[in-house]
């Protein structure tokens, strides 16, 4: 099966979400389908191979559902990054611009430990402003970020750009 074509029919697209203008990504007919759902976490764990990875940061909230399971399939941890005031205990916590405002993510600061290879995980890449300032987090940790594998990239947002040191995995362009 062709993997981008499985994954592309299961991506709805749905106009004027959050706000008019954008086209939002929702990949819950995705999620709900078995088949398509394994082949993207099969996927991201083919890309970096077992054993290669520590921990897998997942990012509130659609980062967690794919994360989790590919920490499983690698016998990796799953570390999760959430938004401010979620977390119960000591954070680290990294402040980014959004176009309007700005959004501050968390992780604890025992979550991750000085040299392990951590993947972070999440649905979309978009402006890359999430994805930059989760890296920054597992940073502060003292651990390294091995990469960055999302489902799906929007790649006329350049956030790419913004991660230039970063391998960064996507399934589709969207
Ligand atoms: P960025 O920081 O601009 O790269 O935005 C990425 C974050 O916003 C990710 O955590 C995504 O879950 C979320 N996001 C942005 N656009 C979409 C979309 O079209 N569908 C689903 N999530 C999105």
């Amino acid at each position: 099966v062709d993997l981008t074509k499985l994954i592309n029919e299961r991506i709805r697209e749905v106009p004027d979400y959050p706000k008019p203008g954008v086209v939002f990504k929702d990949i819950s007919p995705l999620l709900a389908d078995h088949t398509a759902f394994a082949a993207v976490v099969d996927a991201i764990v083919a890309y970096y191979g077992r054993g290669t990875i520590d921990k897998v940061v997942g990012i509130e909230a659609r980062g967690f559902i794919l994360a989790a399971p590919v920490a499983y399939h690698f016998g990796a941890g799953f570390v999760p990054v959430r938004k401010k005031g979620k977390l119960p205990a000591a954070t680290y916590t990294e402040s980014y611009d959004l176009e309007y405002g700005s959004e501050t993510i968390e992780v604890h600061q025992d979550a991750l430990a000085p040299g392990e290879q951590v993947l972070i995980v999440d649905d979309v890449l978009a402006t890359g402003g999430t994805a930059a300032a989760a890296a920054q987090l597992v940073r502060r940790s003292g651990a390294e970020v091995a990469g960055l594998s999302v489902l799906i990239e929007l790649g006329f947002l350049k956030g790419r750009d913004r991660l230039p040191e970063l391998d960064v995995h996507a399934l589709i362009q969207g």
